[in-house]
């Protein structure tokens, strides 16, 4: 079988989606989910569950069997993220799967932010099990700006600290579409894809986006990493995930989410979405 993890997530339903429509038949298609009401949808289009919890490493065996093509997507609890990746990939292994696609970051082993650290670690753990493996290293996601446009709409300003620098972002079905092509594909064993989109933009240059499109004055605010902070905390975001945001900003100030390398777009084989495509489909739904 094919087998997603985090099927239920946003990324992991547009994968099951794209094997469905490349022509897999759902019983042939596996989704490794924890929740099994929130899988329902899935369970009615055929797809097999196999329910089971990243914390707790004895659901894993099980979820797995020999042969398999299993895509291991990186779990949300940012801290918690080694030992549950390190309980798939332990029962991944101790099941032969034929091949472990994991999702992990820009840059891989020379991601140099607090939000790689996990993912490299990860890649450490892959390599080290044995498996057939892809690296499918995801830049940043269209939609971690797009899904979060209330604020800037309300005060007028793209509030970041991430200087001039650039973020080649995709869409979250841009990726998707990669993982499908690598999970239905052969010659992708051992490979590490850095994915991102065709397009790096600047804070300033989707803030006229967002202009442009709502017909309202929108500016880039780029203010000081602790001024970022504080407006981050002052807005509900818990301190840990402010600095890490933070720390994001000052990692695209730097460059490290501006790579080009035009791998998303070889693997999907069409141009990435254009981020103006993602501010459309936000503002207008
Ligand atoms: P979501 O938060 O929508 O999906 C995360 C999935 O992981 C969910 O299906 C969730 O299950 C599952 N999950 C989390 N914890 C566990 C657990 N303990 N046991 C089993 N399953 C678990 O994120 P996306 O789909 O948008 O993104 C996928 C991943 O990509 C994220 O988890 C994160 O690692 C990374 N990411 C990357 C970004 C980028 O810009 N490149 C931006 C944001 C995230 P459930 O449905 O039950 O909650």
């Amino acid at each position: 079988s094919i087998v997603v993890t985090g099927a239920t997530g946003h990324l992991g339903r547009l994968v099951i989606d794209g094997l469905l429509a490349a022509g897999i038949p759902a019983g042939e298609v596996a989704a490794v989910v924890r929740d099994k009401d929130k899988a329902a949808g899935l369970a009615e289009r055929g797809v097999e569950l196999r329910i089971a919890d990243y914390n707790a490493p004895e659901t894993l065996r099980g979820a797995f069997a020999a042969g398999d093509r299993l895509l291991l997507i990186s779990g949300s609890e940012v801290g918690q993220r080694v030992a549950q990746h390190r309980a798939v990939i332990d029962a991944a292994r101790e099941a032969g799967v034929a091949l472990l696609a994991y999702t992990g970051v820009l840059g891989g082993p020379d991601a140099d932010f607090d939000l790689a650290a996990e993912h490299k670690v990860t890649e450490r753990l892959v390599l080290d099990s044995g498996l057939p493996y892809t690296f499918l290293r995801n830049g940043w996601y269209h939609e971690n700006y797009t899904e979060h446009l209330a604020p800037v709409l309300e005060h007028g300003a793209v509030v970041a600290s991430a200087g001039e620098g650039r973020v080649a972002s995709a869409s979250r079905a841009d990726y998707a579409a990669a993982a499908v092509a690598v999970l239905t594909g052969e010659g992708h064993e051992g490979k590490a894809y850095e994915l991102s989109g065709d397009v790096a933009w600047s804070m300033a240059e989707y803030a006229a986006e967002v202009a442009r499109q709502s017909g309202k004055d929108i500016g880039y605010a780029n203010v000081p990493a602790e001024q970022h902070l504080a407006i981050l905390t002052g807005a509900g975001v818990p301190e840990p995930m402010a600095a890490i945001l933070v720390d994001v900003d000052a990692a695209i100030a730097r460059g490290r989410l501006a790579g080009t390398s035009g791998d998303l777009a070889r693997l999907i084989g069409r141009p990435t979405t254009p981020l103006a495509d993602a501010v459309s489909v936000a503002l207008r739904g």
